[in-house]
């Protein structure tokens, strides 16, 4: 089973997705990767999905990968007496630290810290930015604001006070506590909240100790500004525009988006847009024209992959909100005018023996009638070296270990397929060609690009670059020598 796109797409859990067969067909309908937040959920709820997908991976025989989100120091309401409440614009509404179940004049909100700095004429946004609030008059644990811009508001929707600075520590005790939670489950990517400096990178990595790539959620100013140095501590990036678009002005964050999606394509990192991207769909069968080109912008700029929120996990058509990407993907990326764009974006990097390999293995594809890159790939480096080619034949990566085959299902382009470990460079060969027939890349007679480091099984060093004929006799017959 192969996808015939080289975007990926990423589906978040949630009530409206958490049995097998719903997982099961949103895998089917294209997701890639499955997003589980631990914002949403008891341990138990997470175990259990977790261990679904790692069924459904059983199987379908392909690799998926788990991303779990930290909450991170996000704020929250409570809970309300009935789940929601609709706030009507120029209402009075109150907010405070008492833990009774909300109604429509109050609501609790338990973050002592945010009263403590609240100030009259402070603005508070609710669900990402959806609902605005502004505080008439607040002490130590209440504030009595105005509705300001009115909508619905429903149980543990997050709060943002992006007049106020807030001390904000990058994991609180109940991250810690996930994160060693999944940990001990088995994951592939955890993703960072809130993330403001490289430092918080490096202290998530100390507590993780390579049990999952890492992360970094963009989603505050500060994290735009020092955004080089976070780039280079985590192995991939998520423009969370749902907090971006709250603590900055709405109309910054198409730019910032813009630059940081050329960022981690030049630096050879998974990059996810995020938030928002199908929103009508939590209700509507049908995608609005400018959600569709909104997904549509972010392949055009070459993201590795795009997410689905609320869409996949509490919406009325997860498989559809799928599908739809799915479908975009498959348009945009047979426009010509996209691989122009693509093409005239890439950055090339020859700074080393394995970039100059790439750069040449997706040269004589373009020119010769190649149909795909096959690499050797323990860490996932050479492959997300590919994928930063943004080459016009599917990537083939072949890896020994599971991790790394699990954490590729996030990179643009790369199809990644279990092989037993290899020590020479015939069987090597051999079982490129037979993963790229058996998964139809190629058929017998084609030719495909066979890329490995020898001596096998030292990372970083890939140095061998072989065009291979899909013979017969090796598909079929023949062991290596
Ligand atoms: P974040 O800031 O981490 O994105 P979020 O609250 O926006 O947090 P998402 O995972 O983006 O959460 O999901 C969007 C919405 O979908 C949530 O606000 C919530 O209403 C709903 N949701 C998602 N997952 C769950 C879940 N496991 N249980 C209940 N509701 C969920
Ligand atoms: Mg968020
Ligand atoms: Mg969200």
């Amino acid at each position: 089973m192969r996808r015939m796109r080289n975007l990926k797409i990423v589906a978040t859990l949630g009530p409206a997705s958490s049995d097998h067969d719903t997982i099961r067909a949103l895998f089917e309908a294209g997701a890639d990767v499955f997003r589980l937040n631990m914002s949403h959920g008891s341990h138990d709820d997470i175990a259990g999905r977790h261990a679904i997908i790692r069924r459904i991976e059983q199987e379908t025989g392909r690799p998926i990968a788990i991303l779990i989100d930290l909450q991170g120091p996000k704020l929250r309401v409570g809970a309300f007496v009935n789940g929601e409440e609709m706030l009507e614009e120029g209402a009075a509404f109150r907010l405070d630290l008492d833990e009774t179940p909300g109604t429509s004049t109050r609501a609790p909100l338990p973050h002592p810290e945010i009263f403590r700095a609240l100030e009259a004429g402070a603005s508070l946004l609710v669900n990402d930015g959806k609902i605005r609030l502004r505080v008439e008059e607040c002490g130590p644990d209440f504030a009595n604001c105005r509705v300001v811009v009115g909508g619905v508001i429903s149980n543990r929707k997050g709060v943002n006070v992006p007049d106020v600075v807030l001390p904000l520590a990058a994991l609180s005790e109940k991250d810690r506590a996930d994160l060693e939670f999944v940990c001990d489950l088995g994951i592939d990517w955890l993703a960072l909240s809130f993330v403001q400096r490289p430092e918080d990178l490096a202290e998530a990595r100390a507590l993780v100790r390579g049990r999952a790539a890492l992360m970094a959620k963009i989603e505050k100013p500060a994290a735009v500004k020092t955004f080089d140095g976070i780039l280079e501590k985590a192995d991939g990036i998520m423009v969370a525009r749902g907090d971006l678009g709250v603590e900055l002005p709405v109309q910054n964050v198409p730019p910032i988006q813009k630059r940081l999606v050329r960022k981690c394509r030049a630096a050879g990192k998974p990059v996810i847009v995020a938030t928002q991207m199908l929103e009508s769909m939590i209700e509507s069968p049908m995608p609005t024209r400018a959600e569709v080109s909104d997904v549509a912008a972010a392949i055009y700029e070459g993201t590795d992959a795009v997410m689905l929120s609320a869409e996949s996990a509490a919406g009325q058509y997860p498989v559809e909100a799928v599908q739809t990407m799915h479908n975009v993907a498959i348009e945009v990326e047979s426009d010509p005018t996209w691989r122009e764009v693509i093409d005239a974006s890439r950055k090339v990097a020859h700074e080393t023996t394995a970039d100059g390999i790439v750069a040449a293995a997706r040269e004589i594809a373009e020119a010769t009638n190649i149909k795909a890159i096959c690499c050797f790939t323990e860490s996932g480096t050479t492959a997300s070296l590919v994928a930063r080619e943004r080459p016009h034949v599917p990537i083939v990566a072949l890896t020994s270990k599971q991790e790394t085959a699990r954490r590729l299902c996030l990179t643009w382009g790369t199809h990644c397929v279990r092989t037993d470990p290899v020590d020479r460079f015939k069987a090597a060969v051999l079982s490129a060609v037979r993963a790229a027939v058996e998964y139809g890349f190629a058929v017998p007679e084609d030719q495909i690009v066979v890329t490995a480091g020898v001596p096998f099984n030292v990372p970083g060093t890939t140095n061998i670059l072989r065009v291979a004929p899909c013979e017969e006799r090796l598909i079929f017959h023949s062991e290596p020598e």
